[in-house]
């Protein structure tokens, strides 16, 4: 193999280049990038960087001499648009072909958007993915006085904090009865509303929105139940969506991202795939699983270099994921669905643990502010523990 292409220029691609050369791999590598910046983080566009401003350096993954360091083709500012996989090339966008031997897919994900009122209504609701929509939305909250966000998901909440924190009157919108109850539960949903009410967010939940209308400056945004909510900015936190437009046509296996098997390799000969983008099964929980996490996207960046070099071992991770909403520090490890058992071990106004079970295993644990909990409860899932024996 004598060159490989990483396709998405973020997280899982720089460590899938850091690990290809550790392997030893001495070949071309060709970096393909639609975003024209050299690759940051993402965590902190919600946070720290929205709350006191954005300082690109800082975010930055590596130092730009970097990428000359390891032989690094940099093509920024670059959409691939497809992957021929008879003639082995990536397609890219304005013309040019960049011929591969090997390709790593790791184009991440796209924020959703929110499709209700006139035709261009959605252009009035911002939406929080790149380093490009922070610098805007800061510049929007600064200048605002008060905000709605639509959906309380992890993203929402954390603008909501941010842009609370910032001064605003914030209201947050969510369709479900309660926030993050998809994933987390009626209990932790509940423990989070009251955290964001007691700071002061209007959390209003079991309610869609119906339409929004934009208009001198200002937004009205419709709920269902007859409400009219008016906001100088609307913010929509509705989830993400892989990036796998691009690969329509390729022959590919792709469903809720890019179908890969446990070592990550995609349908297709010497392609695999990592991070937010990647579908794959994951032995440790012998669930086929798609991961929007920072963690993830580095652990398979390095897992899909080595199988793309001809390891074959199962990518076998406990997930990990973590989200900071005003002094709340929450991580949470391993997996939760609408199907866990949920046990709330403590439960006050600062802290919060609660377990998730399921086929008489421990299967993830969140913990708010109580950090030696988390890795005790990493362990046990690490080890299967079995629900009954864990407290
Ligand atoms: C605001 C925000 C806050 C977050 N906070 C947390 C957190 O607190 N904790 C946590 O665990 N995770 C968090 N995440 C999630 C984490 O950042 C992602 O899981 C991680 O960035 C995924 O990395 P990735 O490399 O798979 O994809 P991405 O970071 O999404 O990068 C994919 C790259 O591919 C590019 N691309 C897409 N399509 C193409 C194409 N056709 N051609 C070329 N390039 C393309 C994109 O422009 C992008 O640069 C957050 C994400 C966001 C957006």
């Amino acid at each position: 193999m004598d060159r490989v292409v990483v396709v998405g220029a973020s997280l899982a691609a720089v460590h899938a280049v850091e690990a290809l050369r550790e392997h030893g791999y001495a070949g071309d590598i060709a970096l393909v990038g639609a975003e024209d910046v050299l690759p940051y983080d993402r965590p902190p566009l919600s946070k720290e960087a929205l709350r006191e401003g954005v300082e690109p350096d800082k975010l930055l993954l590596r130092d730009p001499g970097w990428y000359d360091g390891q032989g690094v083709t940099l093509r920024l500012g670059r959409t691939a648009i497809g992957l021929d996989t008879r003639d082995r090339a990536v397609v890219l966008e304005g013309g040019g072909r960049v011929p591969y031997d090997g390709v790593v897919l790791a184009t991440g994900s796209r924020a959703r958007t929110v499709t209700c009122g006139p035709p261009g209504a959605e252009r009035a609701v911002r939406s929080l993915r790149s380093l490009e929509d922070a610098v805007a939305l800061r510049q929007e909250l600064l200048e605002a006085r008060s905000l709605v966000v639509i959906g309380a998901g992890f993203i929402g909440l954390e603008v909501a904090a941010t842009a609370r924190e910032m001064g605003l009157e914030v209201t947050v919108v969510e369709l479900a009865p309660v926030p993050l109850a998809r994933v987390l539960g009626d209990e932790v949903g509940h423990w989070f509303r009251h955290y964001h009410a007691q700071r002061g967010v209007d959390v209003r939940c079991g309610v869609a929105v119906d339409e929004i209308e934009r208009s001198a400056g200002n937004s009205k945004v419709r709920l269902r139940d007859g409400t009219v909510l008016s906001a100088d900015l609307v913010v929509a936190g509705v989830g993400a969506a892989p990036a796998t437009d691009w690969l329509a046509g390729s022959g590919l296996g792709l469903g809720d991202g890019v179908r890969c098997d446990e070592a990550l390799r995609t349908t297709v000969p010497d392609v695999v795939a990592a991070g937010d983008v990647a579908t794959w099964y994951n032995p440790l929980f012998d669930e086929t699983m798609r991961v929007e996490q920072w963690n993830n996207a580095v652990i398979q960046g390095r897992h899909a270099a080595g199988t793309l070099l001809g390891g074959g071992d199962a990518c076998a991770v406990v997930p990990y994921f973590w989200s900071d909403q005003f002094e709340a520090r929450m991580r949470f490890v391993g997996r939760s669905n609408a199907a866990s058992d949920v046990r709330v071990v403590e439960s006050s106004d600062r802290r919060l643990v609660a377990l998730f079970g399921r086929d008489s295993k421990i299967r993830g644990a969140l913990c708010v502010n109580a950090p030696r909990q988390l890795a005790l409860y990493r362990k046990a899932i690490e080890d299967q523990v079995h629900w009954g024996d864990v407290d």
